[in-house]
């Protein structure tokens, strides 16, 4: 039996406002528990919340980066239940008149195809405290810095069809919101978490099998361990003649397993209702073309503009315009040296490979986009051989010298093309390496070309790395056959 994956993904977006949803408390990261609970989050009695407008700002520029319709009235609900670490008793969210509905937003997959998956709705709503349960013995203890932080929840269509689907699908919801500066993005500090809906069905059949809920996976290489560890268990499970059941799971990623935490006939009844603390939110058309006109070019926009106007691979174009700080970078190399293909090369390579190895940003970068441009013209103009150019890199990032000229000059790395010049260092490699010689004339025809290399490396490192070496490539071969 061939088996179909289908996926539909709930994402919890913290929005990047500087206080909280509807009171004035910070919502910075990394405070003294409970320094940043006001008397709103608490929901002390008397006390009345207030919307932050730029928490409806922030719904409505996603809203419109994924062409979804925004709702010209939207409520909040409350959505009832008991936990410590949600001291009103209830959520205040949005059940059944979201700011944001339907929209869609375009993946690109390894192999740079595109599909279109479509977004249900995203709603505003509020996060609650956090349990701590490690540093007290024998009790919990309640941090209330985060209730109140403002959440976007954006719920797609069951859409997805592999774990491949559901990555690419989360990388660019990322993109997004980034771009649009509404939120950090930072997974690992909790800025984005979401909710994984699973099931399978015989390939062909048309109605959905039952799903099961991973809650809370907080990185992209955690969706595709949960996906494909679920995945598995429903096959098996139905194989063996058992059903699966819809249910809540947890992803242990120590153990690279999801487990059952409650099923729906425990399911909660929230008995949702508008809240009565809380007017609708009505926006008007005038707003509404307001945020539009702030709105920057999209990763989507880019990506398109990179392949067809710059001639990026689908590739290079999906990775450079995954990050608004990288493709920024990229346009501001490319702007200086003319050459997309060489600015992308370099910005992936060179310049990734380092900021990686020192767990650097881009937007930290030690070497600048003018210097990296002025680096690579001096390549294309053939000033420097790609030796060379490594080397005058890793300079400028050392910050030894302010520009690709000034450490050239001062370490003489100019490249050199003087035929004269490159025959005589030739000639004295070839006088000191009589052995290699006899080896080079005695071997068959077809080996020659290998053995050259030995020649090559000698003349580059005579020459100190600078000499052309398409030249001495050249010049190589017509000395050593002329000695045949
Ligand atoms: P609920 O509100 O009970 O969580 P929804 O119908 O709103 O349920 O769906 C929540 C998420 O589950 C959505 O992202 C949706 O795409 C996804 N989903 C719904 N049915 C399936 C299914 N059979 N398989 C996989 N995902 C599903
Ligand atoms: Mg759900």
């Amino acid at each position: 039996m061939q088996w179909e994956t289908v996926i539909g993904l709930e994402v919890h977006v913290q929005l990047a406002t500087r206080s909280k949803i509807f009171s004035g408390a910070s919502t910075a990261f990394g405070a003294e528990p409970n320094t940043q609970a006001c008397a709103v989050d608490l929901g002390l009695p008397g006390v009345l919340p207030v919307l932050n407008e730029q928490a409806v700002a922030m719904a409505v520029q996603f809203g419109l980066a994924v062409h979804a319709d925004i709702a010209e009235v939207s409520v909040f609900d409350r959505k009832n239940y008991f936990y410590p670490d949600l001291p009103k008793g209830y959520q205040t969210s949005q059940m059944y008149h979201p700011i944001v509905g339907p929209g869609e937003v375009e993946i690109t997959l390894e192999d740079g195809s595109t599909k279109r998956i479509r977004i249900h709705h995203a709603h505003l709503e509020e996060d609650a405290g956090k349990s701590l349960h490690e540093d007290f013995h024998g009790m919990t203890g309640i941090d209330l810095n985060r209730a109140g932080t403002p959440l976007l929840e954006i719920v797609s269509e069951p859409d997805m069809r592999s774990a491949k689907e559901a990555a690419a699908y989360l990388k660019a919801i990322h993109s997004i919101v980034t771009y649009l500066g509404i939120s950090d993005g930072n997974m690992a500090e909790g800025s984005m978490r979401c909710d994984v809906n699973v099931s399978v069905r015989p390939k062909g059949q048309e109605a959905f099998g039952t799903r099961a809920e991973i809650k809370n996976v907080n990185s992209f290489r955690f969706v595709e361990r949960a996906i494909a560890f679920e995945v598995e268990r429903q096959i098996e499970l139905i194989e063996d003649g058992g059903s699966v059941v819809q249910e809540t799971r947890l992803f242990d990623p120590d153990r690279d397993e999801t487990r059952s935490m409650r099923t729906k006939e425990e399911a909660n009844d929230y008995r949702y209702f508008p809240c009565p603390d809380l007017l609708p939110v009505v926006l008007d058309q005038a707003y509404l073309d307001h945020l539009r006109g702030q709105l920057p070019e999209l990763p989507a926009d880019k990506r398109e503009r990179f392949q067809n106007e710059l001639g990026l691979s689908a590739y290079d174009a999906n990775v450079i315009s995954a990050s608004r700080d990288m493709a920024e970078f990229f346009e501001a190399v490319h702007s200086e040296c003319g050459d997309a293909k060489q600015a992308a090369n370099w910005v992936q390579g060179e310049l990734s490979g380092a900021l990686n190895r020192e767990s650097l940003s881009i937007a930290n970068s030690p070497i600048s986009a003018r210097q990296l441009g002025e680096l690579i013209s001096r390549v294309l103009d053939d000033t420097i051989n790609g030796k060379a150019a490594k080397e005058v890199f890793q300079a400028l990032w050392n910050g030894q010298g302010e520009s690709a000229d000034e450490v050239i000059e001062a370490k003489g790395l100019k490249q050199v093309t003087d035929t004269g010049a490159i025959e005589a260092m030739i000639d004295q490699v070839i006088a000191d390496s009589p052995a290699q010689v006899a080896q080079y004339r005695d071997s068959e025809p077809e080996k020659r070309g290998k053995m050259i290399g030995y020649f090559v490396g000698q003349v580059m490192k005579a020459s100190r790395g600078t000499a052309n070496p398409q030249q001495v490539n050249g010049l190589l071969k017509e000395k050593l056959d002329a000695l045949l």
